[in-house]
């Protein structure tokens, strides 16, 4: 909200009864934060009073699907959208069903980190990644000066093309650094014109991991912000916030909304961060800044309807991510003694050359409060990857024979999925940027879901079992989109 300066009567009086209810509020999240992270994902900012008082009673936080908000007159509406009340006015800006979306989002990153968070919802992880980014590298920050940023060079695809690809035609040049365990590596980069450092772990699909905390130290210490992808992890095994690093995104589409419904994405900061290219009101609450502005302005937002079913996914988070760490677990161990593997990465897997520094970061949350292990326990999620002896032609022969788990580009899936990331993922940035982020031909990822992890085991033993063997062709069926389709023979 805008600092209200001499306002008239009739705006006072909306801006008195905001502040009223703004007090409520942060009584509601003042208590809700004492809870533990599984009743935080439950309940979110949907209170039993907002739902008897207001919403029917209805226990479900309900859908807003309207463009727009009603004005009781035109005081409010000058109110509103000058920011100086909470307001939805229009829902490229703000929306309810959005807002409980922020608002639980905001609370799980934020669970045991003890400052003030906020959170802005956008349409995909992509556009979270660059509503949290291109802030920082507006050239008004710094007329006529070059600009750069330092990031990981594991990161997912999507990633790597915005970083090498969009970012330079805006100006701004991406330093990758290719051991993110080798802070001089990461510090020989950093100039005067650095504006943020940027990384995700565990990595998409590479498992690479670092200590996250040295890193944002060293941001800190070239008063510069650290950004962090926590898609992977999710914040039921790891809350950057709590090591120090200012700026969280989040591809909501995968482990956050496991059924698969929904593309979405979120900013979660931390108020009040260092970053000497920045304007205070970025400095003082990111989040926000980023909804009520930029974003306003370049329309990159969320759908209601998709906060819904995130919410609803959203909920069972902390028990689902339990589930299928110790499912991707047991599924590593079979591959790492499977004869054909040549080579499995989760980080879970003690021979890991990374496990040691995961082990420090990944655990599941509140774990110590569960009746089950009563003690703090470690989990790694249910991305992992495995090489194929025989390379390229072995994998995708083995990928074919896949019969449960299903051939597709995507992870956080309630089913398992697998892909071939040089072939899909990571097929834009090319051979040379896949080496150096070691990701060969014969590397298959697998994202495990929630089926008993013997049917998944089956079902990778028997297409193991067809590498080498004669090339089987699937049997014709129809290709088909939007209403026409054409018959295909594969030979
Ligand atoms: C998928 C993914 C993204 C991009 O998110 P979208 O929702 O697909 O735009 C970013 N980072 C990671 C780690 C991802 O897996």
């Amino acid at each position: 909200m805008a600092t209200q300066g001499k306002v008239s009567p009739g705006i006072k009086h909306y801006v008195d009864a905001a502040s009223r209810a703004l007090k409520k509020q942060a009584e509601y999240i003042r208590s809700l934060r004492k809870c533990r992270f599984d009743t935080i994902a439950v309940h979110g900012l949907y209170s039993m009073e907002e739902a008897i008082d207001f919403n029917q009673g209805s226990i479900i936080e309900p859908v807003y699907l309207s463009t727009s908000q009603a004005y009781r007159d035109a005081d409010e509406m000058e109110a509103g959208l000058g920011y100086l009340i909470p307001t939805w006015c229009y829902s490229r800006i703000a929306n309810p069903s959005i807002y409980y979306y922020e608002g639980v989002v905001a609370l799980m990153e934020g669970y045991g980190f003890k400052g003030d968070v906020s959170c802005c919802a956008t349409a995909s992880g992509m556009a979270a990644l660059r509503s949290a980014t291109d802030p920082f590298l507006d050239d008004k920050l710094s007329p006529g000066k070059p600009k750069n940023f330092v990031s990981t060079c594991q990161i997912y695809g999507g990633t790597f093309q915005q970083f090498s690809v969009r970012k330079p035609e805006h100006g701004a040049e991406c330093r990758f650094v290719v051991d993110s365990n080798d802070l001089d590596a990461w510090e020989s980069k950093i100039d005067k014109n650095t504006r943020f450092l940027y990384g995700e772990a565990p990595s998409n699909p590479s498992q690479s991991f670092f200590d996250i905390a040295k890193v944002a130290e060293l941001a800190h210490r070239h008063g510069i912000p650290f950004i962090f992808d926590n898609t992977v992890a999710t914040p039921a095994l790891l809350r950057p916030l709590e090591h120090g690093v200012d700026i969280v995104v989040q591809s909501t589409t995968k482990s956050l909304i496991t059924s698969g419904f929904a593309i979405g994405g979120a900013v979660i900061a931390r108020k009040g961060i260092r970053a000497k290219y920045a304007t205070d009101d970025m400095r003082r609450d990111f989040g926000s800044y980023i909804k009520l502005l930029p974003n306003r302005d370049n329309g990159p937002n969320f759908s209601p309807m998709s906060a819904i079913l995130a919410i609803n996914d959203m909920r069972t988070l902390r028990m689902r991510m339990d589930h299928v760490s110790q499912s991707t677990l047991k599924i590593s161990e079979f591959l790492a003694g499977h004869p054909r593997v040549e080579k499995v990465d989760y980080l879970g897997l003690k021979e890991n050359p990374l496990h040691r520094i995961a082990k420090r970061y990944l655990f599941l949350v509140d774990s110590e409060f569960d009746a089950a292990y009563g003690k703090p326990v470690n989990r790694y999620g249910h991305l992992m990857s495995f090489r194929v002896k025989g390379g390229a032609r072995a994998a995708r022969q083995a990928f074919d024979a896949l019969q449960r788990i299903y051939r597709a580009t995507d992870l956080g899936r309630i089913k398992s999925v697998a892909t071939i990331p040089a072939i899909s993922t990571h097929s834009q940035q090319g051979e040379a940027a896949r080496k150096m982020a070691d990701i060969p031909p014969s590397l298959i990822r697998l994202c495990v879901g929630a089926e008993h992890p013997d049917d998944i085991i089956a079902d990778l033993d028997q297409s193991l079992s067809k590498v080498g063997g004669r090339v089987s062709r699937q049997v014709p069926m129809e290709f088909s989109f939007g209403g026409a389709s054409s018959p295909i023979v594969r030979k």
